[in-house]
């Protein structure tokens, strides 16, 4: 083992997905001296290589072909002649190489050293009582997939220098960011024509036709995805409508548009097998509530996607004493500190949201602790949650049911506005709802404020964003209601529903 004593660093991070690399670009901005850590060839986590960018790449090509299709409607004519797998290919991959290049490049501009190697070991170092010495050693063994069986340590962009087969680096603080995996079916290994996100996005083609099981934003964004490129869609949930956790008119209204965009929506039903050979597709089998008997669907694919599984199963994580729950999840406290002294854990792994912008937010929180600025923890009752389908659906805060049982909240009510009383809805030939949710908080009971926002409609993804400056900063409802909005724009539905919450309805009843 090359002892790489001179390389010392005040943080070490484990894993450069959203979580370590917004860790080691909010550090290195605070003049910590910063190690990254990834096994992958490229930096970016699941979110750059096989997770938020490539699906929304494709995305974007699919909401192109459903733009054209209702041209006809507005006078255009153009037609969907085909797709084009192998341009859409190079589209995506650009997408990806020109994000992950640009992470690369980003990380050497604020001095981060960033080694392709993968951790196999978390050691606590001898106490010297030192303020600013090492605490903790990282064993990094080279990465299962280089070809030269070496460590690369990268200070510049792009240029990888070997530095052994299995390297130590030291620091003071650790911040574990390993990310998730995807979950199979229970006793249904991802075999075959069964298979996870990941491979769903590098088929070569999109299926003809494709049996998804799941009800949450991977399941749905890959169900509006395939069925607006033409391939017939079986989703088989568990409850009676989509995103069942989310404010139920959301989840209603979502449920509504994907069956009437023709995707087959099967609910009350649970997956007690599937069927698959060589070239045979899958044949799914699934019982449904109240109903006797076994029931099968057939897809050329069946994609699981029922959720994500934390990556802390590796016997060095075990070893070095962090407390996992039940579920595998670092246990943290508000600000991400775990169990050990110094150590920290951010992302995918931490229980909360599995989103790439909060993991962001952790990391920033997680950086100035180390640097002692007492930042702000992150609140995940805040955190913006979105699904691309078609229509898009975004939610933050509370739903009316959540805002109903809380004690410390009084005269909760439920504003619903109707969405195509906005023109550009209108424009857009799409159906959505809104609802706000607004009450006040018993320290102050005369000032009501918005709690939560629910939208389903085209760019409801970037209407959320201003939700979540209401909500996360608790304005009040009456403030909120004045701020003028564009017109004529999506936003305006927001603006309409804030007025109508406040009592004083301008364009609605
Ligand atoms: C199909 C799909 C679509 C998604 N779309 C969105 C979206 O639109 N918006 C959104 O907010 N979120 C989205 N997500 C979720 C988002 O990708 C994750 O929440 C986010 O990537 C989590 O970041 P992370 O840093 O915790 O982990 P990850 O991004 O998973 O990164 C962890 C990294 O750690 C590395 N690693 C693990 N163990 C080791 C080790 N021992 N040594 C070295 N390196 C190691 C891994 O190789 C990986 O690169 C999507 C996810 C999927 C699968």
């Amino acid at each position: 083992m090359t002892q790489l004593e001179q390389e010392q660093y005040d943080i070490a991070i484990v894993g450069a997905g959203p979580g370590g690399y917004s860790t080691a670009l909010r550090a290195a901005q605070l003049g910590r001296r910063v190690a990254l850590i990834e096994r992958d060839a490229t930096l970016g986590g699941t979110c750059l290589n096989r997770g938020c960018i490539p699906s929304k790449a494709l995305i974007t090509a699919t909401h192109a072909i459903d733009t054209v299709r209702r041209v006809s409607e507005l006078g255009v004519n153009a037609s969907v002649d085909g797709i084009d797998f192998g341009r859409l290919h190079d589209y995506r991959l650009h997408i990806i190489d020109t994000m992950t290049k640009g992470l690369a490049g980003l990380l050497a501009h604020r001095g981060v050293t960033v080694y392709r190697g993968e951790v196999a070991g978390l050691s606590a170092l001898a106490d010297h009582g030192d303020g600013n010495a090492a605490r903790y050693a990282l064993t990094v063994d080279a990465s299962p997939a280089a070809a030269d069986g070496q460590v690369e340590r990268y200070a510049k962009a792009g240029v990888g220098e070997p530095v052994g087969a299995t390297v130590s680096v030291t620091a003071r603080d650790v911040v574990l960011a390993t990310g998730s995996r995807p979950r199979p079916l229970p006793g249904i290994p991802f075999h075959a024509a069964v298979i996870d996100s990941t491979h769903a996005l590098e088929i070569n083609e999109f299926p003809a036709s494709a049996v998804i099981v799941g009800s949450g934003a991977i399941a749905l964004e890959f169900a509006s995805m395939w069925n607006s490129a033409g391939c017939d869609v079986t989703l088989l949930i568990r409850k009676d409508r989509v995103l069942s956790g989310w404010d139920r008119r959301a989840g209603v209204t979502l449920t509504r548009e994907l069956k009437r965009h023709g995707v087959k929506i099967i609910t009350h039903s649970h997956v007690t097998g599937i069927d698959t050979g060589a070239n045979l597709g899958a044949t799914v089998r699934y019982t449904r509530d109240g109903e006797d008997g076994e029931h099968t669907v057939w897809g050329q694919i069946a994609l699981a996607a029922i959720g994500r599984d934390p990556i802390t199963d590796a016997a060095w994580l075990a070893d070095s004493g962090v407390t996992l729950d039940q579920a595998g999840m670092v246990v943290t406290d508000d600000r991400c500190r775990t169990n050990l002294p110094g150590v920290w854990a951010v992302g995918d792994i931490t229980e909360g949201p599995a989103l790439a912008h909060r993991a962001f937010e952790q990391g920033i929180v997680v950086a100035e602790a180390i640097a002692g600025i007492d930042p702000k923890p992150v609140d995940d009752a805040t955190v913006p949650q979105v699904v691309f389908s078609a229509p898009e659906a975004a939610s933050v805060g509370l739903t009316l049911d959540q805002a109903q049982s809380r004690d410390d909240l009084e005269s909760v009510s439920e504003t619903v506005y109707p969405m195509l009383g906005n023109a550009r809805m209108l424009m857009s030939g799409s159906a959505g709802s809104m609802s706000i949710v607004s009450g006040a908080y018993a320290s102050d009971p005369d000032v009501p404020v918005v709690l939560g926002v629910h939208i389903v409609s085209p760019l409801a993804s970037d209407l959320i964003a201003e939700a979540e400056q209401l909500v996360g900063n608790r304005v009040p409802l009456h403030d909120a209601a004045r701020l003028i909005h564009p017109h004529p724009t999506f936003a305006e539905t927001l603006g309409e529903a804030l007025l109508k919450a406040d009592g004083r309805p301008l364009h609605t009843r």
